[in-house]
């Protein structure tokens, strides 16, 4: 990603506001996705590490000619979208759409006319998250001398009629293509064909809009993992797809402390009435920070030490949650994903069996996974060693991590 600086360079930004910027992208984010079967609208599902949406904005953002990402959401799914964001939404301007995806896109166009306009606008769905900078260079060269241009791909079936479920007529394939997004243009144009739509019908895309005013449109090649996610199993199909290149990487996390006075233990970021409490310098969830070195430990990134150094006053009593989700960003920002995580708590006292389904739940919350991807256990030392002797909690943690070969 990107660092600040780089950004605002993109921006045109010298200290001063410069001409209008070249290419801004515009993600459509706005459906209900009633077809895919999900618990949630498939653009903010999980998916090879990150939210649907994050692939797309994460794309733009790390292109060199995008300069700004706007997104269109359901005006009652802005809060949802800002999750699925993650950090990333401190570098998108959020819409609210309308009732279909003609009027999102409009809302969308006209909150970057607000803004003081672009040259070029590509917009894009967000259930397509196999974006490329190779797709949006092809988009970006074909602008020069067209109003618009879209990906496109082959057709590779044999295509038929067919009525009753008995074959009819032959349809040749030589002059057809499967259309894809992000679709592009001058954004003049493409503002000038949305207030040209006749409202009463709706149109299958932008290009036909840009088309129906007399614009050209230029195809470019596309890419297979562009295709949209429409249906649950797509997601698996996609997934494969998009991370066959990488690889898995496990990291392992170790930790201690030991008890002082006090009536609560921290364990997997759930409190345990307890006789004593655990010594340290944030809340002591021996755990969290055997899981977050774990985490680190795959990316080969340093260890919580590191990161959050003890002599630093602001982690004083700090909840370890943070330490968790601080590494799991560390993944999601090189583009990697968390498959599994296992933690073993060590210690006589407290028991851990009664919290052990409270910590799975706070586990897979805080790592954003589903629980068979996280597991939990106890163990004693047989009453031997310090933890034997009830001085203190060990805890240790293995964290399988999948990352693109860098
Ligand atoms: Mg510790």
């Amino acid at each position: 990603m990107p660092k600040e600086a780089d950004r605002q360079a993109k921006r045109g930004y010298g200290g001063f506001m410069t001409s209008v910027p070249p290419h801004v992208a515009l993600i459509v984010a706005a459906g209900s996705g009633q077809r895919s079967g999900l618990d949630r609208p498939k653009q903010f599902q999980p998916f090879a590490g990150r939210s649907v949406l994050a692939h797309s904005v994460t794309a733009f953002l790390a292109h060199p000619a995008i300069s700004a990402v706007w997104i269109v959401t359901g005006a009652d799914q802005m809060a949802d979208c800002r999750v699925a964001l993650g950090a990333l939404a401190a570098d998108c301007q959020l819409v609210a759409g309308g009732a279909s995806r003609r009027e999102s896109v409009a809302h969308g166009l006209a909150a970057i006319a607000a803004a003081g306009g672009c040259q070029h606008v590509h917009i894009h769905d967000a259930a397509r998250p196999g974006l490329s900078a190779p797709v949006i260079d092809r988009l970006i060269a074909a602008l020069a001398d067209h109003g618009g241009a879209i990906p496109v791909m082959p057709v590779a079936d044999s295509l038929s009629t067919g009525m009753d479920g008995v074959l009819g007529a032959a349809v040749s394939r030589d002059a057809l293509w499967r259309v894809q997004t992000p679709q592009s243009f001058r954004f003049a144009d493409i503002c000038h064909a949305h207030r040209a739509w006749d409202v009463a019908q709706e149109a299958t895309d932008d290009a036909r809009m840009l088309q129906a005013i007399g614009g050209t449109i230029a195809l470019v090649e596309g890419d297979a993992r562009l295709d949209k996610l429409t249906y649950n199993a797509d997601f698996d199909r996609m997934e494969a797809l998009l991370t066959a290149d990488w690889i898995s990487r496990t990291g392992m996390g170790f930790d201690v402390h030991k008890f002082e006075q006090g009536d609560t233990v921290h364990l997997c970021g759930v409190s345990i009435p307890h006789s004593h409490r655990l010594a340290g310098h944030s809340d002591a969830d021996v755990a969290l920070h055997a899981l977050t070195d774990a985490l680190l430990g795959a990316i080969a990134d340093g260890d919580i030490g590191q990161h959050f150094p003890p002599s630093d006053p602001q982690w004083k009593g700090a909840a370890s949650h943070r330490f968790v989700e601080f590494a799991r960003d560390r993944i999601a920002a090189r583009g990697g994903m968390i498959d599994h995580v296992d933690v073993t708590i060590i210690c006589e006292v407290p028991k851990v069996g009664p919290h052990r389904e409270a910590m799975h739940a706070a586990l897979a919350a805080m790592l954003r996974l589903d629980l068979d991807s996280i597991s939990v256990k106890a163990t004693t030392t047989e009453q031997l060693g310090f933890t034997g002797r009830r001085e203190g909690i060990a805890a240790q943690a293995v964290a399988t991590v999948r990352t693109r070969r860098r």
